[in-house]
């Protein structure tokens, strides 16, 4: 299992450090097996002395330049980060970054060899047009992907389990993990209101190879409590 944190606009530089420093102390309790990724926001970026995976939750799909306000491969390269994630639902949706600019962002940072959590994800009404309208909706948001891509990791994102407590059904998450796993040999992670009290169940079904944490992962000890269940 992969168990991933996305901190969001959350923590400081120096709350995140004290964070990494805690997790580094328990995480070695992990199944065998298992592996931690940790999105910190930009400004906390460090070369943290840890060995789990620390990586970055966007930057621009360029070496360097005039992007006022953008964080390029030059500056990832200078604190090793190689895993970034791409078509989170909240810069698709508040960012308004479009299907073709998320491909564009994603072959820059396949070029580069980069790990990439990719996200896809449905809204609400879609979701009550029934499965076979998500599934459609999902295939969409890989365009312009390379589903072949070795070091692709998938984040399934029902938009509507996001930051609002409410999960995905178990028989909702296998039937998509389930569906998508027949057109993708690549991990498939879960993500929307996983927390400490359901993870056990998430996690025992076959198809889901792991968790995208926002909320619950705030608190490096729901964090620990989630990966260590
Ligand atoms: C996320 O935004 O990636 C996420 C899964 O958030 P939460 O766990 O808060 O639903």
């Amino acid at each position: 299992m992969i168990y991933a944190a996305n901190f969001k606009m959350n923590q400081t530089r120096q709350s995140t450090r004290e964070y990494l420093m805690k997790l580094q102390l328990h995480h070695h309790k992990r199944k065998l097996g298992d592996r931690v990724i940790v999105f910190p926001s930009i400004t906390a970026i460090d070369n943290y002395d840890v060995d789990f995976t620390i990586g970055v939750q966007n930057a621009y799909p360029d070496i360097k330049g005039a992007f006022t306000g953008e964080i390029g491969l030059e500056q990832l390269e200078e604190f090793d980060i190689k895993t970034i994630l791409i078509g989170h639902s909240e810069r698709r949706e508040i960012l308004n970054e479009s299907q073709e600019f998320i491909s564009r962002k994603f072959n820059f940072f396949k070029e580069q060899g980069f790990e990439i959590i990719y996200c896809i994800g449905e809204p609400l009404n879609v979701r009550e047009e029934g499965e076979s309208a998500v599934l459609d909706y999902l295939i969409s948001q890989f365009d312009g992907i390379d589903l072949d891509y070795s070091k692709l990791i998938v984040a399934y994102e029902p938009v509507w389990a996001i930051g609002t407590g409410r999960s995905a059904s178990i028989e909702e998450i296998t039937n998509i993990h389930n569906r998508l796993k027949e057109r993708i040999d690549r991990p498939i992670l879960y993500g929307g209101s996983v927390k400490p009290s359901n993870i056990a169940d998430i996690a025992s079904i076959p198809s889901v190879d792991g968790v995208l944490v926002g909320s619950a992962s705030l608190k490096v000890d729901s964090f620990l409590d989630i990966l260590l269940h």
